[in-house]
């Protein structure tokens, strides 16, 4: 009796110790957001919307504040100019043969061309997405940027390949190639920074292995936040982020936010202007 007394009351204690711990969400990030008046090209003043994630701003230039990540090299490929063989329960979305998987954004046939085996924009294409529609997920993709180097910083080789068609992996020649370090490649895009920047040199294949969890909504609040792992050209870069808002664009300095969706959404390509080049894509479909 006298030792289940005992039992109990360091139950308790643990407990009360516990308690206030497991109450507090650390994963949440700590979001501001406050207007600057500037001058616009026209000379005009107008309110231009910033934004930072636990204290850093977004697109923050300033490497004593916001560090580039360590550029790293990624091990040799043995067969550079060949894909790599999807696994046997993989969706094929496209292995260099066929559009039929892809359409334009609005549904209609897609203007991005077959270009040896590769997928390819073309001026004002627009993105391509896919037509089968996933949740979580691991995506396989392959991308080359521009061998002909032209443009600097987010002009250079810029795509991106679009989780359910929402949340952007940014696709940018990030060798040799300085921009602020949540818009390199690799980065969700205006919130999570890779890990390093293992980039390959323009022209060269390079892969993303993506593993995805969507976001879940209620009441049109988030209340499961989406996460991304990410191997670029198999070294991890993103190690389970929670991803603490939208990717859209809102400015120089501002991201968009969650907004409700369905619970599955295409693979999107973005079309930045930049004939980026994609092959071998797949997916694997996970459960919740
Ligand atoms: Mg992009």
């Amino acid at each position: 009796m006298k030792k289940r007394l005992l039992t109990l009351t360091r139950y308790a204690i643990c407990l009360v110790v516990a308690l206030p711990c497991a109450a507090q969400d650390f994963d949440t990030p700590v979001i501001e957001k406050w207007t600057v008046t500037e001058k616009g090209r026209d000379g005009k003043e107008k309110e231009v919307g910033h934004m930072s994630i636990d204290g850093i701003n977004v697109h923050e230039r300033n490497p004593e504040i916001q560090p580039q990540p360590l550029i790293i090299t990624p091990g040799a490929v043995a067969q550079p100019d060949l894909p790599t063989p999807a696994p046997s329960d993989a969706i094929i979305l496209f292995d260099g043969t066929s559009l039929e998987n892809w359409v334009a954004n609005d549904g209609k046939a897609t203007k991005w061309l077959l270009v040896d085996g590769a997928l390819s924009p073309t001026k004002k294409s627009g993105p391509t997405r896919s037509k089968q529609v996933f949740g979580s997920c691991q995506l396989h993709v392959e991308f080359a940027t521009p061998k002909n180097v032209i443009g600097s910083d987010q002009g250079r080789g810029n795509s991106g390949v679009w989780l359910m068609g929402q949340y952007e992996i940014q696709v940018l020649d990030s060798y040799e190639n300085k921009t602020y370090p949540d818009g390199q490649s690799g980065a969700v895009y205006g919130r999570s920074k890779p890990l390093v920047n293992a980039s390959r040199p323009p022209g060269e294949w390079q892969s993303f292995d993506i593993i995805f969890h969507r976001p879940k909504f209620a009441d049109g609040k988030v209340v499961k936040r989406a996460t991304f792992t990410i191997l670029y050209n198999g070294v991890l870069i993103q190690d389970h982020y929670e991803l603490s808002g939208g990717t859209g664009w809102r400015g120089p300095h501002m991201m968009s936010d969650y907004v409700p969706h369905a619970d599955k959404g295409p693979v999107l390509l973005q079309d930045h202007g930049n004939p980026v080049l994609f092959r071998n894509i797949w997916v694997r479909e996970l459960e919740d």
